[in-house]
């Protein structure tokens, strides 16, 4: 904490960029590298969410574990850290802040070690430094900011952190609303890096307002053997699957005019064998990205549609991806640019860097379509920007952890004081 924490005045207790002031950059950057240093691949996030939980718990933060379980296809059990700010009035909105505290696996093309943490020319490396600590150690910071200031909010703050947003179904976001967390919620913040995984160029300081779904299809495709010296006495899988994967590429996706087009992307064949015979079986899946308006029964009508065109010798099965249940979908999202958390956030950001903030959606799918579309919250993503993420190189800009941690702080206190 800097200045002006001893002496609060009226002004300070209602002002969103006094309040966000008060966040020391190095005491977050310093947190952040803690983060970075601990290992936490998803499926394996104990240490870390012990050391949030510590964290919140030394400062008098009241955390408290909320069990996450999947028994039933990855067989997974951790705990979300969560944590609760009152606020004076039960009729104010309550705001969800949430970050994920998992990393993708350790890439192995590091030529340094992937969690040391260093820091040069304003960038702190490490895998997950940017995707995304640098917004984990943000709401944490800006949390405690909120709790430590006599500001007297009107509205709650929830604070999550989360496991397995990297893993195959946001299983730590899922439990939130599996689990009624948040059916008080209004609004939901997610610190996700942002420009760098928007649909178009942009910079920071930026709110990103939206994000595309996705749909996973898998596809059997079943042919019929024959000796493989003769093809024709067959129903090859093989080439029916390719053929198809072609084709879907082809389809007319959507497009909408804030998140731009669909996409259609296949990503993985599987079928036949090395022993001489006609391949009989085959499996493909493809990514499917749609914008508002692509349901699940649009989509699978677009396949049917080209299966049909195609008239394939093979039989063609199409499904989507097994999942925990059947809600549990990346359903496209957009935030209302009126809303009342794009205004606080653009204070918000006005307050911290004096600059109107650039308004953009996002390209992918994570926790934020969850709260966006499942729970239905106008939902935001305002982010530390890096490069390499997912990759080896990860970083993350310091200045902007430290922004966006400011900028948390002053759009809570725009909106809920
Ligand atoms: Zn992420």
């Amino acid at each position: 904490m800097t200045d002006g924490s001893a002496d609060t005045s009226n002004s300070e207790r209602t002002d969103p960029g006094a309040l966000a002031e008060r966040i020391d950059h190095d005491e977050t950057i310093e947190l952040l590298q803690e983060l970075v240093r601990i290992r936490s691949p998803y499926f394996e996030e104990e240490a870390i969410t012990e050391f949030v939980y510590d964290w919140l718990d030394a400062r008098g933060l009241d955390p408290e574990y909320h069990a996450v379980s999947e028994p039933e296809i990855t067989g997974f059990e951790g705990n979300n850290v969560l944590a609760r700010l009152e606020g004076t009035d039960p009729d104010a909105p309550t705001l969800l802040l949430n970050a994920h505290m998992d990393t993708v696996e350790l890439v192995e093309a590091w030529e340094e070690d992937p969690l040391s943490g260093r820091i040069e020319d304003g960038k702190l490396y490490g895998q997950g430094a940017c995707d995304m600590k640098g917004g984990l150690a943000g709401i944490m910071v800006a949390f405690e900011a909120l709790a430590a200031a006599d500001i007297d909010l009107a509205g709650d703050v929830l604070f999550t952190a989360v496991v397995d947003e990297e893993g195959p179904y946001g299983l730590g976001a899922n439990q939130l609303i599996r689990d009624s967390v948040t059916d008080d919620c209004d609004a939901a913040i997610v610190t996700e890096p942002g420009p760098i995984l928007a649909q178009r160029d942009l910079e920071n300081p930026a709110l990103l307002l939206g994000a595309r779904g996705r749909f996973l299809y898998d596809i059997t495709v079943t042919g019929e053997a024959a000796h493989g010296s003769q093809p024709e006495k067959g129903t090859n899988a093989v080439v029916d699957a390719g053929r198809l994967a072609a084709a879907l590429t082809e389809i007319d996706v959507g497009t909408h005019e804030l998140l731009g087009d669909g996409s259609v992307c296949p990503l993985k064949i599987e079928g036949g064998g090395e022993t001489l015979s006609v391949p009989e079986a085959c499996r493909l899946l493809v990514d499917r990205h749609v914008v508002v308006g692509e349901t699940e029964d649009v989509v699978r009508a677009d396949a049917e549609t080209v299966v049909a065109e195609l008239g394939l010798d093979s039989a063609v099965e199409i499904d989507f991806r097994e999942a925990p249940a059947p809600d549990v979908r990346y359903g496209p999202y957009v935030t209302d640019a009126d809303d009342p958390l794009v205004d606080a956030l653009r204070t918000g950001v006005g307050a911290v860097t004096g600059d109107d903030p650039a308004i953009g959606y996002f390209s992918s799918v994570g926790d934020f379509n969850y709260f966006g579309h499942r729970a239905g919250l106008p939902t935001v993503i305002v982010g530390p920007d890096g490069e390499n993420i997912h990759g080896a190189g990860e970083f993350v800009y310091t200045d902007e952890v430290v922004d966006v941690a400011r900028i948390v702080t002053a759009g809570c206190v725009a909106l809920l004081a």
